[in-house]
C-alpha cells in the first residue's frame, strides 16, 4: 500500500482529506474483482494511486501532507 515518507508509517488505506478539500467528504471503500481497493468519494469512484494520495491524502499519524510513496 502506501507509506508516509515522513514518519514511515504504512497505511493500509485510511484516507484523510487535505485541509482545503471542498467536497462533502463522504467516502466508501470496497474491493473490486481484481482485489484492488476502490474508493468512492462524493460519488466519484476510482482506484487510488500515488498521484491521488499526494494530491489529497494527509497522514493521520504525523499530519504530513502529500508525502506518500509506494511501499
Ligand atoms: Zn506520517
Amino acid at each position: 500500500m502506501f507509506r508516509c515518507k515522513n514518519c514511515k508509517t504504512v497505511d493500509r488505506f485510511e484516507l484523510m482529506f487535505a485541509p482545503d478539500y471542498q467536497g462533502s467528504k463522504t467516502f466508501q471503500m470496497a474491493y473490486n474483482k481484481k482485489g484492488e481497493i476502490e474508493i468512492t468519494v462524493d460519488g466519484y469512484k476510482f482506484v487510488p494511486d500515488l498521484a491521488f494520495m499526494n494530491g489529497f491524502a494527509v497522514c493521520k499519524y504525523c499530519g504530513s501532507i502529500y508525502k506518500w510513496e509506494y511501499q
